[in-house]
């Protein structure tokens, strides 16, 4: 089964993607991440990257795609698909992809937040430097502050998690991401997450899979 995980940034698809490979054995391909692992690696894909991420602006389909192509040569079962498709054209060039492999996007889990919420959980998130794993300042505080709690790795703010970033980032969502929701309608689940655990969300998922 390959899902699709779609929401606003801040939503919890990074939290909900790590449970889910841990407890339902899915593989994450988070397109935030291998970005994020090429600039670290100056890849000119990096570099090309940057520029866009570090102003919250999305990448260029073209480049996008080409990164997710290749991954899907060695991977294209069990996945869980974080932060893409983010544009309707890279859902159109997704199928494609999948199709040279006879594969398809089975559900796409649409998880559901107030913008009030999202804004104060990405004004306050900290990430492991190592793992990736998020936390929050106020609401998610790790057991020694600064530190993860897997790993020990060093907890950082984001570049693109300051607090005009992140307006630009929820505009672009609204904009360019939202429409993918009346996109995927007969894919689509929907999880409305206000007030809810991290556990309770994972909850609904799992059920609303049927896994
Ligand atoms: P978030 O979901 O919190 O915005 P991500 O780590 O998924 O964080 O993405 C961070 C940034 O990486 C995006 O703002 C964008 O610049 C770039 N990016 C990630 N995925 C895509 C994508 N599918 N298309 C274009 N840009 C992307």
């Amino acid at each position: 089964m390959n899902i699709i995980l779609l929401g606003a940034p801040g939503s919890g698809k990074g939290t909900q993607s790590e449970v889910l490979c841990e407890k339902k054995s899915f593989t994450q391909l988070s397109t935030g991440d291998l970005f994020r692992n090429n600039i670290a690696n100056k890849t000119p894909l990096g570099l090309e990257a940057q520029g866009y991420m570090n102003q919250g602006l999305y990448v260029p389909d073209d480049v996008t795609n080409k990164m997710v192509g290749d991954y899907l040569e060695s991977n294209h079962e069990g996945l869980i698909f974080d932060g893409y498709p983010r544009t309707v054209d890279q859902a159109k060039e997704l199928d494609l992809m999948l199709a040279k492999y006879d594969k398809v996007i089975d559900k796409v889990v649409y998880i559901d937040l107030d913008d009030s919420v999202l804004m104060s959980r990405l004004t306050g998130r900290v990430v492991c430097e190592i793992c990736k794993r998020s936390y929050h300042v106020v609401t998610r505080k790790p057991a020694v502050e600064g530190i993860c709690d897997f790993d020990g790795g060093k907890l950082v703010t984001r570049p693109d998690d300051q607090e005009d970033k992140i307006k630009t980032r929820l505009e672009v969502y609204n904009n360019q991401t939202a429409p993918l929701i009346s996109f995927y309608e007969d894919k689509l689940v929907k999880i409305p997450s206000d007030g809810k655990t991290p556990q309770e969300v994972f909850e609904l998922i799992v059920e609303s899979l049927g896994i």
